[in-house]
Order: structure tokens, then sequence, then C-alpha cells
């Protein structure tokens, strides 16, 4: 399945051979009846283009952004006050926030990417791909298809492409390959963590489904799997420098 990627290339590094098992290309369907965080609030943020310039490192300051139930109760939910002008769309935000609020052990890479101005927009993507990180751009998009889901769809989407803006970097490139996969599979891991904290039960869409069969994945050590088998016409391009061919 197609699913989250970092828009940069690597050369190519030789014959590879493997199985290529290409998996359905997963729908984004969406649900009236999903619990989300309400959009961002009044004095939303005022972005600029995606290419805009990468402003000065930003503070990491904390404030409360959202309270109630499900997530942001009894204890109102926190997160990164940059995150107003760099976050383009109040649902990502709220994403973003629970995940904050909900995750302590990711909070370092939210704070990482707000230090280095990493913006997030939602547009629309390809079909089937969730988020990517675009490196030159220092911008992060969520695919607006998904956009209708629950809070804790979209803020485990988010913390995925946050994990490669933090680790990657404004114009991060990969030394080869190997780590290229290797941060995917992080992003993976990360997704898997975040989604396992923040998922209520009610999520009823196949985005949802595909993520708790994620976690399982991710329990059962079977990432590495899945990227490099049922989501290669993503990651072999990403990784390995071309598209593998199926037989
Ligand atoms: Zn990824």
């Amino acid at each position: 399945m197609k699913r989250n990627r970092c828009s940069m290339r690597i050369g190519h590094v030789g014959i590879i051979a493997m199985i290529v098992a290409l998996g359905a290309v997963m729908g984004c369907s969406t649900s009236s009846t999903v619990r989300q965080v309400p959009r961002n609030p009044a004095n939303g943020p005022i972005m600029g283009p995606l290419t805009s310039a990468t402003p000065a490192a930003l503070p990491v300051s904390e404030e409360v952004m959202f309270s109630g139930p499900p997530w942001c109760s009894p204890r109102p939910c926190v997160g990164l006050s940059a995150w107003k002008q760099l976050v383009s769309d109040g649902r990502v935000l709220g994403g973003l926030v629970i995940a904050y609020q909900l995750v302590p052990d990711w909070r370092p890479l939210a704070q990482r990417a707000v230090q280095q101005g990493t913006r997030i927009y939602a547009q629309p993507l390809a079909p089937g791909l969730d988020g990517e990180f675009r490196p030159a751009d220092n911008v992060i998009v969520i695919n607006s298809s998904i956009l209708g889901e629950a809070s804790s769809v979209i803020g485990a989407i988010a913390a995925h492409e946050v994990y490669h803006a933090a680790t990657i970097g404004p114009n991060g490139q990969f030394a080869n390959a190997a780590s290229c996969v290797s941060n995917e599979l992080d992003a993976y891991a990360t997704e898997s963590h975040v989604y396992e904290v923040l998922r209520r039960g009610d999520e009823r869409t196949a985005l949802s489904a595909s993520l708790d069969g994620l976690i399982q994945q991710w329990h059962a050590r079977q990432l590495r799997e899945k990227v490099l088998v049922d989501s290669s016409d993503v990651y072999a391009p990403e990784c390995l420098g071309g598209k593998i061919p199926a037989d």
C-alpha cells in the first residue's frame, strides 16, 4: 500500500533482487461519525506559499490548545505555540496536538521540527499517499483527502511525517539506500506507536483499519517487509533510485 513518504531521491545503488508484491492502493474513506478535535479556533495561522522562506529558529513554547473529550479531558491538550503559524489546517493541528499531549516521547521530534521551521500543509496528494516531507522546501504535506478521518488517524499520519522532518531536516539527504529505508522504518514505528496511544476504537475507516494492521506489523517486527515489499512501489523509487520491476 502506498502510505507516506519523504519526497527525495538518492542515487541508484545497483541491482536489487527482491520479490515485489504491490499492495492495493488504499482508499481513504471518511466518516462523519469519527471524533475530531475541533478546528483551529479564531486567529488561525497565516501561511505563505509552500516554497516561502524558512523562518529563523522558532521557540518551542507550549500552550493549552484544546480541551474536552475524548482526548483532551480531564486534562486539556497542550501543543506547541509555533504550530499556529506553521500548520495550515485546524484538523491537522488537532491531530498534532493530541499526539503531543498523549505521546510524550514524540515531543522532542515535534519540537525539533518546530525549531527548524517545518511548515505543515494539507493539500491534495496522489491517491493512497497520506503525507510526505519535502526536505527542499522544509514542508510536510498531509493529503487533504484524509482530513475527514478521526484526529487520532490524522495525528498518527502527521507524527510519521514529523519524524521524517525532524530526522532528515531541511535540505537533508540520505547517505545511502539503507539509511533511507531505516528512516522509513522508524517513521512507521513512530506512526504505529502514536496511533496505538491515540486510537479510541470508534475509528471505522479503511485508513484506520490499515493503521490497526500497521500496529500489528510493528509488534510482529514486520515493518521492514511492509516497506520493502508491500509498499515497494513507493519506497523503491524513494530509497533505491528506481522502480523495482515486478515479474
Ligand atoms: Zn515515510
